[in-house]
């Protein structure tokens, strides 16, 4: 029998586990803090449990490591790490630094079914669902590794965006428990107003969140009609515009923060023009949608056919909502040397282990970086030496 994965539980279903051991909750909690506050690769570090309890979960329960196939610190301080998820998949997790928090953007699949035709995730197509254990591995590894790199104790990483590949609201039943694991004061003891779930919009499933785990919400609209959108997104042509904001504006009434933000990936000729902002400010109002925009510069990649909208017309886009009243905010670029973007270096690596298979057998570690040149290049608070 395989052993059980212990990152796979979130906090109740570690106590679950334990009791068919014969344990109770408290022992649960000890292990769960052992694993996610200090980060514990080994049951015998756990020097305050029972030795009986170690013996049992020795060679039963593992707490399962990502293996990391490269890591990628850029001069502003993004960091980069693509895990193998095994089957010649892997998956990326950015680390972004910041003078007041620090960011850790997480996958939710390998590839992604939705195929939105601006994304690089959404042209390799679906391969499969990550497990909670492969979600919170990712926050896990980042966490630890920095900590020690940092020589700090206390938790680093104060923010998780859900915006690494995949559409997390897919793969619904293992992002839950990974999200309860974040937010438990047990676990990492993140707020629900410092995990946000990016979303292109699977309406039923915000339903569902909004009562299961209602966190930070971000949709992905790209667009301010149905027509556009059916093209951009194509899950807009089974859930509409219209249900999306509904749903939206339902959320809301559960959520963390009284607003929506919504993410407007900025495309040359495409969905950038006055107009186009212009049926955007009337869209949200005629909806009563408390919202905030989100530019992002749109991040070219070769197949797409599609150019990022130049600087000026940004901030003029930008400036039209701005001047209606909404906080409109235009995406920094980080990372840039390091292409720190959705599903940039998780597409070269997929492209090449299609081509040659090769990548199982000879691991692409492409800037390999030294931990004191990576300690030497931002401190855990974000700010450069
Ligand atoms: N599937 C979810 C979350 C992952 S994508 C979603 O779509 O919301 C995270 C964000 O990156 C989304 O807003 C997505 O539209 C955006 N994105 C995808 N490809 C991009 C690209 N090439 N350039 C800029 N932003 C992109
Ligand atoms: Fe999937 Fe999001 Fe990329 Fe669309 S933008 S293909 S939903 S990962």
């Amino acid at each position: 029998m395989s052993a059980v994965n212990l990152l796979d539980f979130d906090l109740d279903g570690l106590t679950a586990y334990c009791e068919q051991l014969g344990e109770k909750r408290f022992r649960a909690v000890q292990l769960f803090r052992w694993i996610h506050q200090k980060g514990a690769t080994d049951f015998e570090q756990m020097s305050d449990l029972a030795k009986s309890l170690r013996a049992k979960l020795q060679g039963a329960a593992v707490m399962e490591r990502l293996k990391v196939i490269s890591e990628h610190v850029s001069s502003d301080g993004t960091i980069k790490w693509l895990f193998d998820v095994g089957g010649g998949n892997a998956v990326e997790s950015v680390f972004i630094p910041e003078d007041d928090r620090a960011t850790l953007c997480i996958s939710s699949q390998a590839g992604c079914a939705v195929g939105c035709r601006f994304c690089s995730t959404g042209h390799q197509g679906f391969s499969r669902n990550l497990t909670t254990g492969e979600i919170v591995a990712q926050l896990w590894h980042a966490e630890h590794t920095l900590r020690q790199r940092f020589k700090r104790d206390e938790r680093i990483i104060s923010n998780v965006v859900m915006m690494g590949m995949g559409e997390p609201l897919q793969n619904y039943n293992a992002l839950v428990p990974a999200l309860r694991t974040m937010l438990d004061d047990h676990g990492y003891g993140l707020s629900r107003r410092r995990v946000t779930v990016s979303t292109s919009g699977v309406v039923p499933m915000i339903e569902r969140l909004k009562n299961d785990c209602p966190v930070a919400l971000a949709v992905s609209l790209h667009a301010p009609n149905n027509p556009l959108r059916d093209e951009l997104v194509p899950l807009n042509r089974k859930y509409p515009i219209e249900e999306l904001l509904a749903t939206c504006r339902d959320y809301l009434t559960a959520a963390p923060r009284d607003f929506i933000t919504f993410e407007y990936c900025m495309l040359d000729g495409v969905n950038d023009t006055d107009e186009h902002a212009r049926q955007l400010i009337a869209l949200v109002r005629q909806h009563k949608v408390p919202c905030k925009f989100n530019l992002i510069p749109f991040n070219p990649f070769p197949q797409s056919g599609l150019k990022r909208s130049a600087q000026p017309r940004v901030l003029a886009f930008a400036k039209i909502l701005a001047d209606a009243g909404i906080v409109t905010t235009v995406r920094k670029t980080r990372g840039d040397d390091i292409d720190a973007a959705c599903g940039q270096l998780a597409g070269e690596v997929q492209d090449r282990t299609r081509a040659s298979e090769r990548m199982l057998r000879q691991p692409i570690v492409i800037t390999p970086v030294s931990e004191p040149a990576a300690a030497a290049v931002v401190s855990p608070s974000g700010r450069k030496h």
